[in-house]
């Protein structure tokens, strides 16, 4: 007997409906935005730390040193906590059946900030277990809208700033799609309007705190009508309230390709962009400035922000037996956006500038694609700079 579907529709349409009623409720709850943490005035900061996956705790371990070398009178004295997170591992959130377990996400809400190595995700369509990100739950759970990637290439003529918005868009209910079995899947794409004028807010609200000019707003309206179009939208209606900003509109494909026309992308100086295609361009722009292993990311809210590299776990290196060559840069440039973002501006500043010395063409020891120094050689490297420089 050929089936109709009927049961398998309406079980998705209840499960459509809780989900409106879900995002409705969220959406209100960003309405009620209580406002910013003011970190230079509080007392005492928790940095927690997170090893994750793969190669994550190798230059997790790198990013540590660091900090307890800049950090080392202020954590003397009281004013500033680093406090390791165990269990955000693949095989204890397996265990548990969760993304992010209980304990470990309650130990995270006890910290101000997050440095974060990355987080291995299970693949959809195998046998792994149907588990989301790490990284989706934290960015809802913490509500850390702004996903902030700095991208820079001085002889280049680049200086970008994504802000890309981090809790919407597929992602906010990316493991929670129907499927009616041997013949579609659908997932879901949200947008609401308190998340897009909060992340177009970010944008402009740094654009004109740091002298930029330009705002490139980037969408797939055309064909996204609904999500993107409101994204646009809302985009324009926050750009309006800056007038001595240019904002433009690009469709996120030929984005794509300016990115890599030598003729217009230093024109480009901060990108606005709904969750996926951040996701995606950040990592073309990463490369871009060196590969993703040199890529620091921001993921930032009102409550909580989380700093990480922008890669993943590195599966394969670890597999390879290479992972002893994973670069650190990623996650040390995090740490440098985490002292800036706690008002740590000293410490931040000479961590820049070890950075930019220990990574730049005079630089004597070089993270190559598993050719040159190791993590752990490039770390010492980079530890007697700042101990040169404190
Ligand atoms: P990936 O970024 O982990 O690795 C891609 C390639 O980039 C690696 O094979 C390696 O050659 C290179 N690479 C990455 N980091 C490097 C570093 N620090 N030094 C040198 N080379 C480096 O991407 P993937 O293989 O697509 O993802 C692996 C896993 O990571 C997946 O489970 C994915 O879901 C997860 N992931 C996590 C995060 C996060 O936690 N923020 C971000 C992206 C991907």
């Amino acid at each position: 007997m050929k089936n109709n579907y009927e049961a398998e529709i309406k079980a998705c349409l209840e499960k459509y409906e809780t989900i409106l009623r879900e995002q409705i409720a969220r959406a209100e709850r960003m309405e009620q935005d209580a406002g910013a943490v003011d970190y230079s005035k509080k007392d005492k900061i928790i940095i927690g730390l997170i090893g994750g996956d793969g190669i994550g705790p190798i230059i997790m371990e790198s990013a540590k040193k660091v900090l307890e070398l800049l950090l080392k009178e202020k954590i003397a004295s009281g004013k500033v906590e680093l406090r390791v997170i165990e269990g955000l591992t693949l095989e204890n959130r397996i265990a548990k059946g969760q993304s992010v377990p209980d304990d470990v996400l309650a130990a995270i809400k006890a910290c101000d900030v997050i440095l974060k190595g990355p987080t291995t995700t299970p693949k959809g369509g195998t046998d792994a277990p149907d588990m989301e990100s790490a990284n989706v739950t934290l960015r809802r759970e913490l509500d850390l809208y702004a996903n902030v990637r700095p991208v820079s290439v001085p002889e280049k003529g680049i200086d970008w700033t994504f802000f890309r918005e981090n809790t919407e868009g597929e992602y906010v209910l990316g493991s929670r799609g129907v499927e009616i079995k041997d013949k579609l899947a659908c997932d879901f794409k949200v947008t609401t309007n308190a998340g897009t004028e909060r992340i177009a807010r970010a944008a402009f609200e740094f654009a004109k705190n740091n002298g930029k000019d330009n705002v490139a707003i980037v969408t797939k309206a055309n064909i996204m009508k609904k999500t993107d179009g409101k994204f646009s939208r809302i985009a324009n209606q926050i750009a309006a309230e800056y007038p001595d900003i240019t904002s433009e509109e690009w469709y996120i494909d030929i984005m794509a390709a300016n990115l890599v026309n030598e003729n217009i992308r230093t024109k480009f100086k901060v990108f606005l962009l709904p969750n996926l295609y951040g996701d995606i361009i950040t990592d073309e722009a990463a490369q871009i400035q060196g590969g993703v292993g040199t890529g620091g990311s921001s993921n930032v809210g009102d409550r909580y922000a989380m700093f990480e590299a922008i890669h993943g776990s590195a599966p394969r290196m670890i597999a390879e037996g290479i992972g002893h060559y994973a670069n650190p840069q990623s996650v040390i440039k995090a740490a440098e956006m985490l002292l800036r973002h706690v008002c740590l501006i000293s410490e931040a500043d000479i961590l820049a500038a070890a950075l930019e010395k220990t990574t730049g063409k005079d630089a004597k020891v070089r993270i190559d694609e598993c050719k040159g120094a190791t993590c752990a050689e490039y770390t010492e490297y980079l530890l007697a700079e700042l101990a040169n420089n404190i």
